[in-house]
């Protein structure tokens, strides 16, 4: 049986004058996602973007992978029917006969978006819903909360038979809103963060602080598996490793232990800015979450904030753990966050972090060392890995 994904793109139908530029951008990035699983075609037309594959395609495997693209409200694998009641009859029993099986109730809607079509929406419900009964007895039909609805929609070019639509990621086409460089740790935070910023159409890179021999390769990894679970929302993730184990020896041996992880915060956002401006990225996150920790507090956060030029989104700033923690595992990201490697920030941690830094303090404890030099070094000797 020929079959055929439909996509309704919910927000972006929204847009006026430049929705047309969403679904471009929207279609681009569902190509590319589907590379690797046949050829598609896409065709848009009002507010749903049919997606239709040749004889080599996956379509189940293209399902899935749809599932996971921002800018998608909703989405149904349908069945092509001939445009006659009897191939439509039959398609939506054969079609649907697990769902069928399963439900208890259902209802019929018809689309008719083709007015040549000999019968009118009210009629191919009657008439397939009568069908169905009479196939699938121990169905009652509920117009109000059915189990199954099933779904004829007949078009231009055929007739599409589905049952129960599923919800999409949601939010924009990733790339409608720019570019920005999400800051990774191996924690909890920051790929919800960067998840988040994604679903509102940003395009990401990712930049991670590493520092060997105190942060292992296991450690690495693990930041490149969660990378790897945000990309599979995003698209590719081109992530940079910053070798930091020179900075954060030198804050411990000349800056006050106090300050430590502010004074390390501040020069991971400078370094982290220098990368995303080569990268062209307007902005950077960060899973940041007002009072979380000690460098958290609203005077480290306006002392970090300090140290970057570009805007800084931090859409966890008002979120409880156990709020972050939803959309973590909702991501599948929470079981490889809480595997227990070193993080650099760990490495120094001081025993006594100030909650009420000044941002004259901070900057004078900098100037004891030329970290400009420093940081100049750590960023011309980054290397990148491409995350997909
Ligand atoms: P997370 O759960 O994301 O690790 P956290 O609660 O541990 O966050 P911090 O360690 O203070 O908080 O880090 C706050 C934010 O700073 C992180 O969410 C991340 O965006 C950034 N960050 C911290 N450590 C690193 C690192 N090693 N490399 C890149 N970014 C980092
Ligand atoms: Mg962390």
């Amino acid at each position: 049986m020929k079959e055929i994904i439909l996509i309704k793109n919910g927000e972006l139908a929204l847009k006026g004058l430049n929705r047309k530029n969403f679904e471009s951008l929207l279609i681009k990035n569902m190509k590319r996602r589907l590379e690797d699983v046949g050829n598609f075609k896409f065709t848009a037309c009002q507010s749903t973007i049919t997606v239709e594959g040749d004889e080599n395609s996956d379509m189940s495997k293209a399902f899935e992978r749809l599932r996971y693209v921002f800018g998608i409200a909703g989405l149904s694998i349908a069945a092509v029917a001939e445009k006659n009641m009897e191939s439509i009859l039959n398609t939506a029993t054969e079609y649907l006969e697990d769902e069928l099986l399963v439900a208890k109730t259902f209802k019929v809607t018809a689309k008719r978006s083709d007015k040549s079509f000999s019968l009118k929406s009210p009629e191919i419900c009657m008439e397939t819903g009568g069908h169905i009964l009479s196939k699938f007895p121990h169905l009652k039909v509920d117009v109000h909360n059915p189990d199954l609805i099933v779904t004829v929609e007949v078009r231009d070019f055929g007739v599409y038979i589905h049952g129960n639509q599923l919800k999409g990621a949601g939010g924009m086409p990733v790339g409608s809103s720019g570019k920005a460089a999400l800051l990774v740790s191996g924690g909890i935070d920051s790929p919800v963060a960067g998840w988040m910023m994604s679903k509102r159409g940003l395009q990401l890179i990712g930049i991670h602080f590493a520092a060997p021999p105190y942060t292992s390769e296991l450690a690495e990894k693990k930041v490149c598996m969660l990378t790897q679970k945000v990309a599979k929302y995003s698209g590719r993730i081109k992530l940079y490793i910053v070798e930091f184990t020179k900075i954060q020896e030198c804050i411990k041996d000349n800056c006050p232990e106090d300050l430590f992880t502010l004074i390390m915060r501040r020069l991971m956002m400078k370094t982290a800015e220098k990368i995303a401006i080569k990268e062209d990225c307007g902005a950077m996150i960060t899973g940041e979450s007002l009072a979380q920790v000690a460098s958290q507090t609203l005077k480290a956060l306006a002392c970090t904030d300090d140290a970057a030029t570009i805007p800084v989104f931090r859409p966890c700033i008002g979120m409880d753990k156990n709020e972050i923690i939803e959309i973590s595992r909702k991501i599948d990201a929470f079981e490889t966050s809480i595997l227990p490697y070193e993080d650099c920030c760990t490495v120094f941690t001081p025993k006594h972090p100030k909650t009420k830094p000044t941002l004259q303090e901070v900057k004078e404890a900098e100037s004891a060392v030329d970290f400009d030099s420093m940081i100049q070094e750590a960023v011309e000797n980054t290397r990148f890995i491409l995350i997909d």
